[in-house]
Parts: structure tokens; sequence; C-alpha cells
């Protein structure tokens, strides 16, 4: 076991405690593993070596892509950017309909994986174009010993830092996340405490939304997104739930996404319903969500950003470009002047649409 520790990717993990008998506990993730010495944690990057904890995934990627930002998604954070994305393996979650199951579902093996330096992900990052750096595919709490060295040399250099996640992670995590420079947050909600008990392996609801409200506290830029699940979360009440937790959690200029599933990994119901997905929306508005979208219906009205006071259409998008952007520099809708919630600049690429 002490031979793994020479390997650039094995590193002595930030967040833990030492307990008895050579035990320790996790404390990266709100599952807050008990490990004795040999053994990993639920999610299999975490090891007890002889009475400390290491991550096996320091710097030890599965993806690399530069990629739209409407595509996380997220709609009121740099529009129109791209970021740099990248994973490393596995989940502490274990939802059967995962989309991503090729990253998620796969335990990581110290000794075969490449290591990635974070300068040199930087550098990439910033010859590529991109605004930004964005952890996602699998759950990027994972890897988030290596993304604090990633972001603080990213952001000191102006790129933007996010995360794309389930939002399991522990105050101390989301803390040392807010002061490595990284502040955009897209947090998953799976469904109602049921959802998270039955289909997550056993998650705690409360704590997913504890972090949503934390993370508005402290300052970061958060959206939400539902993944609507034929037969799972998709009954009138258990979307009203969401929404009215979101609006007393998040606050009601909190982006929600309603999203298209699709049948995927051990999931088999038939895709979401389009019908379900605006009733959702329309639920969302009419309680006093002020940015509700669809997601994942290419071409829907739904996925434009409208005024939510005078109903001017602020960004005409489709799928995940940006084909009119029409806000203010101050951030205020041009015919009303009502203040509109972008975190970052837009920014303009090649390869848009004609206007719709
Ligand atoms: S990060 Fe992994 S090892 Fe740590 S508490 Fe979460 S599931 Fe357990
Ligand atoms: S939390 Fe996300 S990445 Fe993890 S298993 Fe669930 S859907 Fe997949």
């Amino acid at each position: 076991m002490k031979s793994l520790t020479h390997l650039p990717n094995v590193r002595e993990s930030m967040l833990y405690r030492r307990a008895a008998d050579d035990k320790v506990e996790c404390i990266l993730c709100e599952r807050r593993c008990i490990i004795r010495p040999g053994d990993y944690g639920f999610c299999r990057t975490r090891l007890n070596i002889d009475g400390k904890l290491y991550t096996v995934v320091y710097g030890a990627l599965s993806a690399i892509e530069s990629r739209p930002i409407e595509i996380k998604p997220f709609f009121h954070y740099w529009p129109g950017s791209t970021a740099l994305t990248f994973s490393t393996w596995s989940c502490n979650f274990s939802c059967p309909w995962c989309q991503n199951w090729a990253l998620s579902k796969v335990s990581p093996d110290p000794g075969r994986m490449k290591f990635y330096q974070p300068l040199d992900i930087v550098k990439l990052a910033i010859q590529s174009g991109d605004e930004g750096l964005c952890a996602s595919f699998q759950e990027p709490t994972l890897l988030t010993d290596w993304n604090l060295d990633l972001f603080r040399i990213g952001c000191s250099r102006g790129l933007y830092a996010c995360y794309v996640s389930n939002g399991y992670m522990t105050l101390e995590a989301l803390k040392a996340l807010w002061e490595s420079g990284m502040d955009g947050l897209k947090i998953d909600i799976k469904g109602d405490s049921e959802v998270y008990e039955r289909f997550c392996g056993g998650i705690d609801v409360e704590k997913v939304w504890r972090n949503v409200r934390e993370a508005k506290r402290i300052g970061f830029h958060v959206e939400l997104v539902n993944l609507v699940i034929t037969d799972v979360n998709d009954d009138e009440e258990c979307l009203r739930w969401i929404i009215d937790r979101a609006l007393k959690e998040a606050g009601p200029d909190t982006p929600i996404h309603f999203t298209r599933y699709y049948p995927a990994y051990k999931f088999n119901k038939p895709a979401t319903s389009i019908g379900t997905l605006e009733m959702a929306y329309e639920m969302a508005r009419s309680m006093g969500m002020k940015y509700p979208y669809v997601g994942n219906v290419p071409g829907h009205r739904y996925e434009h950003t409208y005024c939510p006071n005078c109903h001017e259409t602020l960004i005409k998008r489709y799928g995940f470009s940006v084909a009119r952007y029409n806000i203010t520099e101050e951030m205020r809708c041009p015919k009303c002047g009502t203040n509109i919630n972008i975190r970052g600049r837009y920014v303009r690429k090649g390869g848009f649409l004609p206007l719709l």
C-alpha cells in the first residue's frame, strides 16, 4: 500500500480527521466516510494508508474539452463563453439514470491514470481561447484537492472557475473552493427526500439545500437544475416541493432549469414528456421564480431569458448557443431597466446562429 504514495496522483487529502485505531473520517463530502487502514471510502477516490487519508485522483483526469457554458447549463454566468471542462472518475452518489456513467461508475485505478499538472491545464485553457475552467461530467467534489490548486492559478490569470455538482460537499470544502477563486456553482436537485434515499444511495437532501443556502450567502453565483425523470420526480407534488424549497433557500432570482431526461445506464423509463417540463416551468413562474428554463429541448421558447418585469426577450438561445443578447452593460433590461441576475460578462464568439 505504501508504494502508492510515490505516484503523482496520490496525495494526502486536505480534508480529513484522524480517529481511533488508525481510522480516518473523510470530511470532503457529507457521506463523511469512516475509513479503516487499507480501505477506500464510498467513492473509491479516498484511501486510508497507515492512518492517513489520501486522494488517488489528484490531477487524474478522465476527460478534457472546451465546451460552451450554456451546456452545463449555466444561463446567467458568463453567457456565450466557453470553459475548459474536465473530470476525474467515480461519484459519491449512485443514480441509476446517470448520463455520464462511463466516467462516474468507474473505480479509479491509482497506478494506471494519467497525471496532469494544474499549470498545464491553465495554459491549455488560455491557448484554447476559453474564458474559464469548469469541473464537470462526474462529481467534481472528488477532484477538489487538485481543483483548489488549479483554480488559484487560473483565477490569478483571469479565468473564471465553476463546478457542476450534486451539491453534497461539506461546508469546509465549499469554503475552500470559494477561497480558491471559484464563484460559479450549478447544483442538481434530484427530487424530494424519498428520491435521494431510494435512488442516490441514502443521501440527506437537507445537506444539499443547506449548501444551496450557504453558497448563496457566501457569494457564489448559483443555478439549480432538476433533471425531470419519468415516474421518479415528475409528479406535481414533487415539482412543487422542489420549487418551494428553491424559493426559500436560493431566492426568486436564482435560475432553475427543468431538463429532459433520456434513458441511460440502468434506467429505461421513456424520455420526459415535453408537457411535463412545460408544467414545471409554468408552475415555477407562477410561484415566483423569475428565471425558470426548460432544458434538453432545443428550439423550445422556454430556453430563452425573459425580463421578469416586462417580459422583453433578453437572451435568445438555441440549445447551447446564444443567438441574441439584449441586456445592457449594467445588466439591466433595455426596455424597463429591471436589474437582471447575471455574473460575468457576455462573450460573443463565432459560429452563432442567425437571429431567431
Ligand atoms: S469524498 Fe468519498 S470517501 Fe470522502 S466522504 Fe465522500 S464518499 Fe466518502
Ligand atoms: S450525481 Fe451525477 S455523476 Fe453522480 S451518479 Fe448521479 S447523475 Fe451521475
